[in-house]
């Protein structure tokens, strides 16, 4: 028999270790020196439960849609929990019960303005540039060795960058829908989207690296498909998404021992490690670091934005610092949408280059 107070479990000592949260409201009170982020840290994790049937999730929401409704926009702490993503964004969130005003949206002062816009603009300059040039399928096509698979791959590249920016913007404006479930569905939308371009980019880096050894250059592909496929239907199951609102249940996942958090850390990293590192280190073995260099030079401007705005996006900074003072602009989420919208342009007008490389070997 054990005697005396009964040692925390290790699962307790990590998480405590790891979110830096004091045991109780009384050691709070004794050293009193927390920063305001910290506190809103320790509200999260107190209140991150939810059941989406309870009485209790119901009167939230519609006490949520009533105050949205008379003072237009609502705080953090007045979100029905699944709604609440980032603590440190503290106000300014729309709350809409209609689809037709949910649509409209986009077009009032909200947090979302900035991420909205940021990736909406973004699809017009993508589209002009393929129309600018003109007409842009023989653009590629003839401007190499005549192949049309090259102007497949560059056409589909620009509509897959417009399409992920597209969704992503639907996201941003139905992520205030009162609507569980239409609300779910848009961060699946979200989280798809980013398969998809990040697809569209191996498939441009795979197809002009092995551009002379169509074997390798189908295998790549096939791969890369196959990753896509996977990257289309994880975000909607309870694999990636909490089982409470993910539309489709996987009962076999239940004892997955992995997080959510963990399942697309590892599955974003196999996916870019598939469609670019290997890639890359075989074209170095079969054609030479200077082929290779070459083609990754017009890459680079599409992979260091993505790789800084994701810093960023993963530290919540400035607003973890500074809760409340970035809510509409300068915070995280919109300083790597410009990322992300920096990117996907850099690889509509940089990859003429990767083929010309291509093509110039090939020739
Ligand atoms: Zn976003």
């Amino acid at each position: 028999m054990r005697n005396g107070p009964a040692p925390a479990s290790k699962a307790s000592l990590k998480f405590r270790m790891k979110t830096k949260v004091p045991l109780n409201g009384q050691a709070r009170a004794e050293h009193g020196q927390r920063s305001e982020s910290q506190r809103l840290l320790q509200t999260k994790v107190e209140g991150n439960q939810f059941d989406v049937n309870s009485q209790e999730f119901k009167s939230s929401v519609s006490r949520a849609t009533l105050l949205a409704s008379k003072n237009g926009l609502i705080n953090y702490d007045e979100l029905p929990l699944p709604w609440r993503i980032n603590i440190y964004i503290r106000t300014g969130y729309r709350f809409t019960h209609s689809i037709f005003s949910t649509a409209l949206s986009p077009l009032c002062l909200s947090n979302e303005l900035v991420n909205i816009w940021t990736h909406l603009i973004p699809v017009f300059l993508i589209l002009r540039y393929p129309l600018h040039l003109n007409p842009p399928f023989e653009t590629f096509r003839d401007g190499g060795l005549g192949r049309q698979t090259d102007a497949f791959v560059a056409i589909t590249y620009c509509a897959t960058a417009a399409l992920s920016l597209v969704c992503s913007t639907a996201w941003h404006t139905f992520r205030c829908s009162s609507r569980l479930r239409v609300m779910a569905a848009f961060v699946c939308v979200d989280i798809m989207s980013v398969s998809l371009i990040l697809t569209a980019f191996n498939i441009l880096v795979i197809h002009t690296l092995f551009y002379a050894r169509s074997r390798l250059r189908e295998i790549y592909i096939f791969s890369s498909l196959l990753w896509c496929l996977a990257g289309v239907v994880l975000p909607w199951t309870n694999l990636f998404r909490p089982v409470e609102i993910a539309p489709l249940v996987v009962h076999a996942a239940k004892n997955w021992p992995l997080s959510r958090g963990w399942n697309r850390v590892i599955f974003f990293c196999g996916l870019g490690g598939q469609g670019q590192v290997i890639p890359a280190l075989h074209s170095a073995y079969v054609n030479g670091w200077a082929y290779t260099s070459a083609i990754y030079v017009h890459a680079i401007p599409v992979v260091l934005p993505i790789f800084l705005g994701s810093l960023l996006y993963g530290s919540k900074f400035p607003e973890r610092v500074w809760p409340g003072r970035f809510d509409y602009i300068g915070c995280s989420h919109n300083m790597w949408h410009v990322a992300t919208a920096i990117s996907a342009l850099a690889g509509c007008w940089g990859m003429l280059g990767m083929f010309e490389v291509a093509w110039g070997r090939s020739a």
